[in-house]
């Protein structure tokens, strides 16, 4: 079978070297004796050698500092056992002095290389070696862009862009989990639903900007009242917030969800146009699953909600906590 090279144009020495140098990766070349045969501007470049610095000297001293070992042995097999050799960037990332000369200050990091081992057939019939080097740190760089861009993206995907707090979705995936670790691990959790008091008529007075600035101000000062990991604070709908405080008992639950709304009314963010006073305030309807009850958990926050209503019919700016047994009694009359 003809070989592939005998359909190219033979071409001069001349080519041949211009070309060697103009490609942008490292190439050297070396007998079977070790020695630099070739070595091109790249790497005279990235190793601040110049080729008659390196010609005929052993690889393993013609740079400024050792080669890693994987390096030399993987160039031995080469000349030894005719094979090819991929050294892995991800175990040898700089087994070479190489540098990008662009990179100022002192202390110099070494490139990240990828580095691919061939064997050549010398004039001689002796067997050398063609080593080529590529730059991979921007490879790597972008990669880390990459990664630390869909970090981002996750992040954005469960936080609510105006308060920085989870959003729905969030909220409801995490719910679902902590719904089945209240039932294997038989431990209450309370459901808070929490919805600022007369907030259309806010926005209509102070203004949409300003409305948010408050909606932000409220989320943070929820988020403030929370210490455990596991609790979960979410905006749940326009002015509307939702909060799953795993292992948090029916016993203490109303009392917490006066701090909240205390926290809230502390603020003292003028409201001039509220029923309740003439400050922002909060109503918050509260629900718990727990071990005794009946409850079924799918309808903790139907419970919660209706506990909200009650809330906002009461007179606003209270909490309301309605046993889960109210809603299973109300659901399985209708
Ligand atoms: P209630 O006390 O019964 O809860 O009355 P409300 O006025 O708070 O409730 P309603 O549901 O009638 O109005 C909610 C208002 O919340 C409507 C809208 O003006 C405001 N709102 C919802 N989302 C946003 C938002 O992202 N930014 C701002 N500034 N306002 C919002
Ligand atoms: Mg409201
Ligand atoms: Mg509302």
């Amino acid at each position: 079978m003809p070989s592939q090279s005998r359909n190219l144009p033979d071409l001069s020495a001349s080519y041949t070297e211009q070309i060697f140098n103009a490609v942008n990766l490292g190439l050297i070349m070396v007998d079977a004796d070790e020695r630099v045969l070739l070595w091109n501007d790249w790497m005279s470049k990235h190793s601040n050698l110049p080729q008659e610095q390196v010609s005929g000297k052993k690889l393993a001293d013609a740079f400024e500092s050792v080669p890693a070992p994987a390096f030399l042995t993987a160039v031995r097999n080469t000349l030894n056992h005719g094979l090819p050799v991929l050294l892995s960037n991800a175990l040898h990332r700089a087994p070479l002095p190489l540098f990008d000369p662009a990179e100022l200050g002192n202390e110099k990091i070494r490139m990240h290389q990828s580095i691919s081992i061939t064997p050549l057939a010398g004039a001689d019939g002796a067997r050398c070696c063609l080593i080529q080097i590529t730059d991979s740190s921007t490879s790597i760089k972008r990669e880390k862009m990459l990664r630390s861009h869909s970090e981002m993206l996750k992040v954005e995907a469960t936080t609510d862009s105006l308060t920085g707090i989870y959003n729905r979705r969030f909220f409801d995936e995490h719910y679902k989990m902590a719904v089945g670790h209240s039932r294997r691990e038989k431990l209450p959790l309370t459901v808070f639903m929490i919805d600022i008091d007369f907030f259309k008529e806010y926005n209509d007075y102070y203004g949409h900007f300003a409305g948010d600035k408050t909606l932000t101000a409220v989320a943070n000062t929820l988020k403030a009242q929370l210490y455990r990991s596991t609790d979960v604070l979410a905006r749940y709908g326009g002015e509307e917030f939702i909060l799953m405080l795993p292992n948090m008992p029916e016993e203490s639950a109303l009392q917490f969800a006066e701090k909240l709304r205390s926290a809230i009314w502390n603020l003292a963010l003028s409201h001039v146009k509220s029923r309740v006073a003439q400050q922002l305030s909060i109503s918050i309807g509260l629900s718990t699953y727990n071990q005794e009850n009946e409850g079924d958990l799918k309808i903790l926050l139907k419970c919660a909600d209706a506990a909200l209503y009650k809330a906002k019919q009461n007179g606003r700016n209270q909490s309301v906590q309605m046993p889960l047994s109210d809603m299973t009694a109300i659901s399985s009359v209708s």
